[in-house]
């Protein structure tokens, strides 16, 4: 059981963060934010597979004459991105969004840092500080030779304090390094220091694959040591994948389930029937399922029958056919060919019971 850092408890639109609630999903539109229809869409879709809190870039005047409107069709709360301009987030405030994201150190005036503060504030609307390795001030980085940990916890500590001297503490804070080391070390320094919730994240990351994989050590290494308390999985893909990886991190540490988790065995020279193929369009077949249930696609009767009963529904490639499990139990042999729609019946059936109890 992981025991979770004590942290303060922020409310985004009604998505709690930190504490003791769950750890969220989030992610990050890529369309035009301006593209109204093309944003709404994407978001439904993010929604539709489990993403919680979504963030848009509110970058030019166009994007921020669409915030009004995607605010109030999102299905899910709607966190500004802003970097230099206080009046793109003085903007978004009024949109109505849920959050912001915005170093206050951006901002270059004084006076412009307090009216937005004072906004957000007043509207109760959390601000995360985001502190990128690839953006550190020079000052900083010369002081510690590069965007080491040691630096980046230092920029969080100086952005932090300019909140906190204007009496805001609905903080969150993300410390993001494309290296996974320097993330680590970096959250769990600041995690000794401030009481505030982490966003994790591990930023270009990269490809699909490299990035899952960037992102699982570096996010799953926190969450194991009760380090974060909204993730967004970073990847050079459609930000769908993002919300699929984020939640394979959750459910692989048993922090959340969600959806079908398909396990399935390797294969071998053993395998009755085509494994990957089988997996791949099941896992794809039933993303659209939000009950949390296991599906096990097993090769043969070596290992077989026991993870299949260990699952809620399971298939066993046998000399005969194909052995179907439900609930641990053996339930019937069924031909090959009928693998497929025989798994994805099932699961479908399971899940709406599963709905209704
Ligand atoms: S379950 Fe059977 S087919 Fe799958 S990897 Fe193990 S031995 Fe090979």
């Amino acid at each position: 059981m992981i025991k979770r850092r004590k942290t303060l408890v922020i409310n985004i639109g009604g998505v709690k963060v930190g504490g003791d609630n769950p750890v969220s999903v989030q992610s990050m539109t890529n369309t035009e934010t301006s593209d109204l229809k093309a944003t709404l869409a994407q978001i439904r879709r993010l929604s539709k597979l489990g993403c919680e809190l979504v963030r848009v870039a509110v970058n030019t005047q166009d994007a921020l004459k669409a915030m009004p409107e995607i605010c109030k069709q999102s299905p899910v709360p709607v966190i500004a991105d802003i970097q230099f301009d206080y009046r793109m987030a003085l903007g978004a405030i009024d949109a109505g969004v849920s959050g912001l994201r915005l170093n206050p150190g951006n901002l270059r005036k004084h006076w412009q840092i307090k009216a937005v503060v004072q906004e957000a504030l007043a509207r109760k609307i959390p601000i995360r500080v985001g502190v990128n390795a690839g953006s550190l001030d020079q000052r900083i980085l010369q002081k510690h030779k590069g965007a080491t940990a040691e630096a980046m916890v230092e920029s969080a500590l100086e952005e932090i304090k300019i909140l906190e001297d204007l009496g805001f503490e609905l903080i969150k804070v993300s410390l993001k390094s494309s290296d996974v080391q320097d993330t680590v070390r970096a959250y769990q320094l600041l995690a000794q220091k401030v009481p505030y919730p982490f966003h994790l994240g591990i930023t270009e990351a990269g490809t699909r694959l490299r990035g899952a994989v960037l992102s699982s050590l570096g996010i799953g290494i926190l969450l194991a040591q009760g380090i974060g308390d909204t993730i967004r999985v970073s990847l050079s893909a459609p930000p769908e994948e993002e919300v699929r990886v984020a939640w394979m991190i959750l459910s692989g540490l048993r922090l959340r389930r969600r959806g079908v988790e398909v396990i399935a065995c390797p294969t071998c020279a053993r395998a009755e029937f085509d494994v990957v193929k089988t997996a791949e369009t099941i896992e794809r077949r039933l993303s659209g399922l939000k009950q949390p249930l296991r599906v096990a696609v097993m090769g043969c009767i070596v290992n077989g029958p026991g993870e299949a009963r260990l699952s809620d529904i399971g298939v066993v490639g046998t000399k005969k056919g194909a052995q179907i499990y439900v609930n641990g139990k053996k339930l019937k042999l069924i031909p090959k060919q009928d693998i497929l729609s025989t798994l994805v019946k099932l699961t479908k059936e399971l899940s709406s019971n599963y709905s209704k109890s």
